[in-house]
């Protein structure tokens, strides 16, 4: 699933792309995809592309004071085409057609249709539900005290920073990043951890923006469905650690597994399943 970084990358090649072109028309072939039926999408017709940003890990595309809220799930993806889709191609969603022949796609891989679309007053996008209920944005990060303030609770640190209520636009892949980089147990609760230790997660959060600095540099214009990710010790399990060579070991969970170093994460102690994970804190 695309996480803060892949999905801030998309929004800003979009709109740097698209912005200013008029919709000519849109529709939605994905059963089910809008979760808003008032203003309906073909409002969009006639209207400009003025804005692509983003809400934790959801894309939001504006169309002056109207707005479509995306959320992608584990396999939609946003994209920005020169020619309009096959009406064949299964994986539509919501097509924007843009003038010029262009199209802006949401597509889902796979063959469960999940990822959803909710077309909004743009000033209503922050009262939407589920942006309301989600806790702050990891990047830019927040001032420490909120940070703190965000985790205190007596959850591990590894579902506590996917938790999107808790704080916005962590997932499977860059938490494990930004526990190696804070040096920190997965398996760790937040309420447990000392003011340092805060701290040290506080500043790792800077992995998210390096991260993004990294996709300026490397991807053009079209971000592909798959982005290249900077990854250093997600599933590299065996590997080296980049930092003390210490070999990279792994918990494996049933939809996702948990990186780590042990030498400098977990006291040196290997976590080897769920059970034994349970005993260690
Ligand atoms: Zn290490």
């Amino acid at each position: 699933m695309p996480e803060l970084p892949e999905v801030e990358i998309v929004t800003r090649r979009l709109e740097a792309a698209l912005a200013g072109a008029v919709v000519e028309s849109a529709l939605a072939p994905g059963m089910n995809v809008m979760k808003t039926f008032e203003p309906p999408l073909e409002a969009l017709a006639g209207r400009k592309l003025t804005a692509v940003r983003r809400v934790g890990k959801m894309p939001v595309v504006e169309f002056g004071d109207l707005a479509l809220l995306i959320h992608l799930m584990s396999a939609g993806r946003l994209k920005a085409f020169d020619k309009r889709a096959s009406p064949k191609d299964r994986a539509s969603r919501v097509l924007v057609r843009l003038e010029g022949n262009r199209e802006l796609r949401l597509r889902e891989f796979g063959t469960k249709q999940r990822a959803w679309a909710k077309l909004l007053a743009t000033d209503a996008v922050a009262a939407d539900e589920m942006v309301k209920s989600l806790g702050p944005e990891a990047w830019p990060p927040p001032p420490l005290e909120e940070f703190a303030a965000a985790i205190d609770q007596p959850r591990h640190l590894h579902p506590l920073l996917r938790h999107q209520r808790d704080i916005a636009g962590i997932g499977r892949s860059w938490v494990d990043e930004i526990l190696w980089e804070a040096r920190l147990s997965p398996f760790k609760k937040g309420s447990e951890l000392g003011p340092d230790e805060v701290e040290r997660l506080h500043a790792a959060l800077h992995v998210l923006g390096d991260a993004i600095d990294h996709y300026e540099e490397t991807i053009g214009a079209q971000v592909p469905d798959k982005v290249p990710m900077p990854l250093r010790i997600h599933k590299r399990e065996g590997q080296p650690c980049p930092r003390c060579g210490t070999t990279i070991e792994a918990v494996f969970f049933s939809e996702h597994q948990t990186n780590y170093c042990p030498k400098e994460q977990t006291g040196g102690r290997v976590l080897k399943d769920r059970r034994l994970s349970k005993l260690l804190k």
